[in-house]
């Protein structure tokens, strides 16, 4: 497994607000650049934010050369119409063969299904996929110092997934980022520490629909690895 040299990940959607004039909407959009390929792990729920901010932070989405959907919630896929728009043939991976899929696959865009538990796409990079009555896709980069992992809505449980991508790769996950869904179980917040202590996660950007009481509770207990993520954030793995 190659090793991806520089990566960089903007927040480009996110319900957690961030600077002016930066829009906050419920959903998740990562701008993410390996190397010098540019691709967006989901896409937000509204096409105009994701025009608008990308404007702002001065991202431009004609540089996005794929489209990777976590899973079909609104929230997530809702953005694609900009592309069906602006670049039509543009390649997007899809976690299910879901009825939105072929509505989308007819204006133009290449759609991929993601057929494999585990879909390599590069040198560096996978699409991670989990079996769940909500099924969901991560994505996966291998760097220097470890595993990053991009979650959309971690529905089928972080501590699983994280696990088994650790258990898999052979590989510490480095960093993991996006949206985890937690409430305010504070037994399970207190195992999800655990394993990310376990694996050696030495950052932590819970996004989204992580929760407020998430992300007090890991920025208390996961002191130095927990990072303040909202729109806008701009991340660089060294
Ligand atoms: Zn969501
Ligand atoms: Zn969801």
């Amino acid at each position: 497994m190659k090793q991806a040299q520089q990566i960089k990940i903007t927040v480009l959607i996110d319900n957690n607000p961030g600077p002016k004039p930066l829009i906050t909407r419920w959903g998740l959009s990562l701008f993410v650049e390996v190397n010098n390929i540019a691709f967006l792990f989901d896409t937000g729920p509204d096409p105009e934010a994701l025009e608008y901010n990308a404007n702002a932070i001065g991202i431009n989405l004609d540089k996005i050369e794929f489209i990777i959907i976590s899973h079909m919630h609104f929230d997530h896929f809702g953005g694609l119409s900009y592309f069906l728009n602006k670049k039509p043939d543009i390649t997007i991976y899809f976690p299910e063969d879901h009825y939105i899929v072929s509505q989308i696959g007819s204006k133009g865009p290449r759609v991929v299904v993601t057929s494999n538990a585990i879909n390599k796409i590069s040198e560096n990079m996978y699409i991670v996929k989990f079996k769940h009555f909500i099924i969901e896709q991560c994505v996966i980069i291998n760097t220097a110092v470890g595993l990053i992992m991009l979650v959309g809505c971690s529905h089928p449980k972080i501590e699983q997934m994280s696990t088994y991508i650790y258990e898999h790769f052979k590989r510490k996950i480095y960093a993991v980022i996006g949206g985890f869904h937690l409430g305010s179980d504070i037994t399970r917040l207190k195992r999800i520490i655990e394993t990310f202590r376990r694996i050696g996660v030495q950052e932590v950007y819970p996004l989204h629909c992580s929760g407020d009481v998430a992300r007090e509770f890991f920025e208390i207990h996961l002191k130095q690895v927990y990072k303040d993520g909202h729109v806008g954030t701009k991340i660089v793995i060294p």
